[in-house]
């Protein structure tokens, strides 16, 4: 049996069902490196001693997701600039002497998504201002975009995600707003949900048929399902629209160019991930 030198993984609760495992050893193989990507689903508790075992177990990187994505930032050694500005973290490097160097490729993958997309938001709306919310707006700030209103069910987190980015975007008009209503969706190019509403079938659609139109965007961060009844909606009125599987695929490219320090093949790591998402 070959002996693995390498260890990467994903620490989070819960992370059973994580497509992660996937589509990162597609791209390991696709690199040629033995090496394996595993699940570390850790209690709060257990975390102080996740980050002492580093070493032990070998780990050269990790990824990090809900409910640790802020709390990681404490055990690091250094973060990337835009993982101190987003406040999270999604990805840890971990050197030849045990640094551990934090990163954030959430924003990194929503930006290369809508590229990929060819979407270029000016005037966006966003639901949520949660983790991911924090990353997308970072990633709008850094693609120009003139105009962001945010609204969330918590309106102090919407507030305070304007005041995290205000001075670092100066360009860019951010409003927290109180209701779905005060988005103005009809003045935007670019509606994104960030929040988790769509997740769950009993989770109702925020929105009306009547509040969308022919010039909007409607991108949902949300993957599973691959249709959330916001993007049902866009559908149904033959609005543009996406899930957030490209955001997942592409933050996980990025992150594994982290780790290993090559670029893996995307098309390995997608493959797989459209797999995954089959057998969900
Ligand atoms: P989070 O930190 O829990 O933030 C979500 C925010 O949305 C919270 O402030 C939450 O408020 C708020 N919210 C909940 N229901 C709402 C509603 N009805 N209207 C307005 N705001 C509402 O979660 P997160 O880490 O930011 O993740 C958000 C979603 O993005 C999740 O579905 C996650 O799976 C997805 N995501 C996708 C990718 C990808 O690669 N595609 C990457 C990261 C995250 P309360 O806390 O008060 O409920």
């Amino acid at each position: 049996m070959t002996l693995l030198k390498k260890a990467y993984g994903l620490i989070g609760d819960p992370v059973k069902h994580s497509l992660s495992p996937c589509m990162q050893n597609a791209g390991l193989r696709s690199l040629g490196i033995k090496a394996k990507y595993s699940l570390f689903e850790l209690t709060p508790q257990q975390l102080p001693q996740f980050f002492r075992d580093i070493k032990k177990n070998k780990l050269r990187g990790f990824n990090v997701t809900i409910p640790y994505k802020e709390k990681a930032l404490a055990y690091l050694d250094s973060k990337s600039p835009a993982a101190r500005q987003i406040g999270a973290v999604n990805t840890v490097v971990v050197d030849a002497k045990g640094k551990l160097k934090g990163f954030n490729s959430d924003y990194q993958g929503f930006m290369q998504h809508l590229k990929a997309l060819k979407v270029k938001p000016h005037k966006v709306a966003m639901i949520g201002a949660g983790g991911a919310a924090r990353a997308v707006c970072f990633a709008l700030g850094k693609m120009k975009a003139s105009e962001v209103c945010v609204y969330d069910i918590d309106k102090y987190r919407a507030l305070a995600l304007v005041s995290q980015f205000k001075d670092t975007f100066p360009s860019c008009k951010l409003s927290a707003v109180y209701s779905i209503e005060d988005m103005d969706i009809a003045g935007k190019d670019l509606l994104v949900n960030a929040s988790p509403i769509g997740m769950r079938k009993d989770d109702p659609c925020l929105f009306k048929p009547t509040d969308l139109h022919d010039k909007l965007f409607v991108y949902d961060l949300v993957y599973n399902p691959a249709q959330t009844k916001l993007l049902a909606l866009a559908k149904a009125a033959q609005i543009k629209h996406s899930n957030g599987l490209g955001m997942l695929l592409y933050q996980g490219v990025i992150s594994l160019k982290y780790f290993t320090g090559r670029m893996p093949s995307v098309t390995a790591m997608q493959k797989a991930l459209e797999k995954g998402v089959k057998q969900l």
